[in-house]
């Protein structure tokens, strides 16, 4: 019949995706791998349904166990973020931004946040750049001086920016803070007070670090002053695709708006109930997990270090989130390494680091690269692993050597997923619904 080959095709890709994750080292910073449960919430009946709105306020019928659901997920995500109101329906980190400045500014409003080669996300670009803030919301975006030794906001240097541009009659509306590029807590505690006397909002993009804002492991930004935090759901945090925004009561009725009808009609429920399981486990083992996170980042930063990789963020220890970036402009350039990696089965990402701009490279080959590892702490990885690991990079970009097998043996002796109350198969396993014709 005519497209059952390109069914049959998709099938076995999938299956073969999964072969090969289950060969590899990922060590993508904006990944990671769910438990069994969240794979069987995602591959629910949820996924088809319809609900709309607030729980006990839906535009659709049939949602009476869905909105349970629904309120667990948010009872659990106040506990882990500290906040007051909490909603999980926004379906991706960057409807979860859009949301928060539909609900805290209006187009033409000038907002500051990081350029993208200091580890700025394409939701706070500028108009020219396509930039959600800007070619989206209309906002203009004006970038937070940086300090690429401290490898941090400058905090002095925003007070003045704030000033200068107070002056020119466009004082900011909000200040988004955090990034992709993510290495220490940013100084929101140093400017809250400041801010806040002027009347300027405080946005937190948690996208990446929300798993260890969770664990305990990185800044509370509530605690801190934030107005609200924004995130991913499948970073650091280990849930399925998603977003969620936290915040106070106060803002809870603008948020809510801005979320439903806003920005999203149906959310997608399957992934509310993956996100309410990860959270559960995140109760559970998120202290021990975030723990582990950072303990790695900084093993795999020493370790690359050590045999001569140039380690951003070394006045600081490296890192103190699940992030280790590295310059790879010596090496061909981040494009370069991240194919020659990817051919030894270890996955990582190439990253635009600062001074990149101004030396001419841009995003196709940048110069750095950007490990994460968080995934490989899951699998239950620690920091003799995270040595096997830098010696594998070395080995692979510096002596040009084929490291394949050896990735794939350290592999298969962490292959279930730790942190999680069940975990009964291999953590790629392809689980099939369909059962085989004979
Ligand atoms: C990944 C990311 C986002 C967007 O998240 P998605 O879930 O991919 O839509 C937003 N902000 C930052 C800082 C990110 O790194």
């Amino acid at each position: 019949m005519e497209g059952e080959e390109e069914y049959r095709r998709v099938l076995r890709l999938l299956e073969e995706h999964h072969k090969f994750m289950s060969r590899s080292i990922p060590l993508i910073a904006s990944e990671n791998v769910v438990s069994e449960a969240v794979r069987e919430a995602v591959a629910s009946d949820l996924m088809s349904r319809y609900a709309e709105g607030w729980p006990g306020e839906r535009v659709y019928a049939g949602c009476k166990y869905i909105d349970q659901i629904e309120l667990i997920a948010i009872e659990l995500g106040k506990k882990l973020l500290g906040a007051e109101h909490v909603d999980v329906r926004p379906i991706a980190g960057v409807t979860a931004n859009l949301a928060a400045y539909t609900a805290f500014t209006e187009p033409g409003d000038t907002v500051i946040s990081l350029a993208i080669p200091n580890g700025g996300h394409i939701t706070y670009g500028k108009k020219e750049l396509g930039g959600t803030a800007g070619a989206v919301r209309g906002l203009v975006v004006e970038n937070f001086p940086f300090n690429a030794e401290e490898m941090n906001i400058d905090a002095d240097g925003t007070r003045k920016l704030v000033e200068k541009l107070k002056k020119e009659g466009r004082k900011p509306r909000v200040v988004i803070f955090g990034g992709s590029l993510f290495l220490f807590p940013h100084p929101v505690k140093e400017l809250s007070d400041y801010l806040k006397s002027e009347g300027i909002s405080i946005m937190y993009d948690g996208a990446h670090v929300l798993g260890l804002i969770a664990g305990g492991q990185f800044q509370r930004p509530l605690e801190e002053g934030a107005d609200v935090l924004t995130g991913s759901t499948h970073k650091t945090l280990p849930g399925p695709q998603g977003g969620v925004i936290a915040s106070f009561e106060k803002y809870s009725e603008r948020l809510k708006a801005a979320v439903f009808p806003s920005n999203v009609s149906n959310h997608h429920l399957h992934h509310v109930a993956g996100k309410a399981i990860a959270f559960a486990e995140m109760i559970a083992f998120g202290k021990e997990y975030a723990a582990a996170v950072t303990r790695n980042a900084k093993a795999l930063a020493e370790g690359l270090a050590s045999r001569g990789f140039k380690v951003l963020g070394e006045k600081n220890g490296y890192t103190k989130s699940h992030q280790v970036v590295f310059e790879a402009w010596q090496y061909g350039g981040g494009g370069v390494v991240e194919k020659l990696l990817e051919e030894q089965n270890i996955i990582v990402n190439r990253n635009l680091i600062p001074g990149d701009i101004k030396a001419g490279r841009h995003f196709k080959n940048p110069g750095g690269i950007r490990v994460g590892v968080q995934e490989v702490t899951r699998l239950g990885m620690g920091k003799d692993e995270m040595d096997e690991i830098a010696e594998f990079i070395y080995r692979a970009v510096v002596k040009g050597e084929q490291v394949k097998d050896k990735v794939e043996e350290l592999r298969s002796r962490f292959d279930t997923v730790k942190y999680a109350f069940e975990s009964t198969r291999k953590a790629y396993e392809f689980i099939k619904i369909i059962q085989p014709q004979s």
